[in-house]
């Protein structure tokens, strides 16, 4: 063989030979997957490297095939997609598996094993995360947060799990609020060792949200698409740290450095999602603002009910008079009193046209006027 130029490809005779090996194999994974109970359904995406040599008898071979195949579906089993294991039950599938909440991240596990699910408000502020405000402001911040595996195992007794290879987290990112589709919810993401030395890494949220991301993540334009980008760019680093994790099983110095390489990936996610959902809100907010624009007119008047006396303006070039309402909303009406349209200015601007004298306050006379105008209208509130 070690004659052949490099250009031609293997003889007949070879090729010949290896088809009939090839399928000999697929028939000998085929029956292993059957043995070990797995269906060939659930088996066909997972790839099962097999070593042979002839130093091997066939029943050492066997053996070794037999071994090879426990071990992998045992992790099928185990590792349930979206799905955090749950040590009480030993299951992926049982009811603790899944945040029953939309709005429920992980927040590690309790004595006996479970999956602890909380609100992500509440886990923020257990994790002294300063930034809560920034959830409930007009445009709400979506934020997120790194936790190592110490945080998340620290109630989890030894009897429970707490040293197991079932499901090892090694960390997560926890994302919230993300809103699609009148859904409110937040997003754990883990990064998770299996029995096989393997690192996997998934995203977890309710079911109810699972379905609205499969969906979201079809549509390119969709701006949770940013976000799902992340995880999924964040997953394929953690993929390609496979086989240095795998080789550095029982040395602790390497594994301390590819767990800070973990963490490196987790923290990047973070920012880069946090920086994402600000572009997702500014697009988010824009629409709602073209959305409040398109109000009919009962908007203004409410808004001109409300107002104090600070918030008239006359706008000097134009010869209108300007309502400051709720929500940045800025009612424009003609001298007569008849609504023109709804703007959404920043404070900024507004204070910048007053700067350039553009907008002048009403005097109190001026006010009143303006006032029985749109009431002689009949359109005032009282
Ligand atoms: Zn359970």
């Amino acid at each position: 063989m070690g004659h052949q130029s490099d250009s031609e490809s293997a003889p007949d005779a070879l090729r010949a030979q290896a088809h009939k090996a090839y399928r000999e194999l697929s028939k000998l994974q085929e029956c292993a997957f059957r043995e070990c109970c797995a269906g060939p359904s659930g088996s066909t995406t997972e790839n099962v490297s097999i070593t042979w040599s002839q130093a091997l008898t066939s029943d050492e071979f066997a053996e070794n095939v037999f071994a090879r195949y426990k071990e992998v579906t045992s992790e099928v089993a185990v590792i349930k997609s979206g799905r955090v294991y749950c040590y009480h039950c030993a299951s992926s599938v049982c009811e603790h598996s899944l945040p029953t909440e939309d709005g429920h991240a992980f927040a590690g596990y309790q004595d006996t094993g479970r999956p602890r699910w909380v609100e992500f408000l509440n886990f923020l502020l257990s994790t002294g995360d300063n930034r809560v405000d920034e959830l409930f402001i007009e445009s709400p911040k979506i934020l997120a947060s790194v936790s190592r595996r110490k945080a998340l195992i620290a109630d989890q007794l030894t009897t429970y799990g707490r040293r197991s290879l079932t499901y090892r987290i090694i960390g997560q990112v926890v994302v919230g609020y993300v809103r699609i589709k009148n859904l409110r919810f937040a997003i754990s993401f883990q990064v998770v060792e299996t029995s096989g030395h393997k690192l996997i890494s998934q995203t977890i949220t309710s079911e109810r949200v699972h379905d609205v991301l499969v969906d979201a993540s079809k549509r390119e334009s969709s701006s949770l698409h940013r976000i799902l980008d992340a995880t999924n760019g964040a997953s394929g680093q953690i993929r390609r740290l496979n086989d240095d994790w795998a080789s550095s099983n029982g040395k602790k110095k390497e594994r301390k450095q590819l767990t800070d390489k973990v963490l490196t990936i987790l923290r990047h996610l973070a920012t880069s999602i946090e920086r994402k959902g600000r572009q997702y809100y500014r697009r988010t907010v824009h629409a709602e603002e073209r959305a409040d624009q398109r109000r009919p007119v009962h908007t203004a008047l409410k808004d001109v009910g409300t107002a104090k006396s600070g918030d008239f303006f006359l706008d000097e070039t134009r010869q209108s008079i300007i309502v400051l309402g709720r929500n940045r909303r800025s009612h424009v009406f003609n001298s007569t009193g008849v609504h023109i349209t709804t703007l959404i200015l920043s404070g900024d601007k507004i204070e910048l046209r007053q700067r350039r004298k553009r907008y002048v306050p009403l005097t109190d006379t001026q006010r009143k006027d303006f006032l029985s105008a749109v009431a002689s209208r009949g359109f005032v509130e009282t």
